[in-house]
C-alpha cells in the first residue's frame, strides 16, 4: 500500500493529488478571482476585516468541532466563519471548508 503520490503540479510526494504548497497556491488564485467582484470587496471591508482575520487564524490554528456537521476539524485545515453571515459582529465558529462552501450564505435553521 502506497501513501505517497507525486503532486500533479510539482511532483513532490504527498498524501493527495496535489501537495500542500501547490494546493495553497491554487486556493490563493481562486480567492483572488473571487475577491475581484464588488460584492466581495464590500464584504471584505466589513465582514472580513482585520479583527476577523486575527480570530479566524486563531480558530483555524486550534481546530475544533465543525459547527455545521459536528465532526472534528483538524488544526490548520478548517475555515472560520460568522455564525450569522450578514452580521459582522456575530461570533466566529470553525467549519470544514467544504461544509462552509456548501452552506454559502444561508442562515442556520432556527
Ligand atoms: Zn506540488
Ligand atoms: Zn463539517
Amino acid at each position: 500500500m502506497r501513501f505517497n503520490k507525486p503532486c500533479i503540479k510539482c511532483g513532490v510526494l504527498s498524501l493527495d493529488a496535489m501537495c500542500r504548497n501547490c494546493h495553497r497556491a491554487q486556493e490563493r488564485i481562486r480567492d483572488r478571482k473571487r475577491d475581484a467582484t464588488p460584492e466581495r470587496k464590500h464584504k471584505k471591508a466589513t465582514l472580513y476585516n482585520s479583527s476577523y482575520k486575527r480570530q479566524a487564524k486563531l480558530l483555524r490554528d486550534r481546530g475544533g468541532i465543525c459547527y455545521l456537521c459536528g465532526e472534528v476539524v483538524a488544526p490548520g485545515t478548517g475555515q472560520a466563519d460568522h455564525l450569522n453571515p450578514s452580521d459582522p459582529q456575530s461570533p466566529l465558529a470553525i467549519t470544514h471548508s467544504f461544509c462552509n462552501q456548501s452552506r454559502g450564505n444561508k442562515k442556520l435553521p432556527g
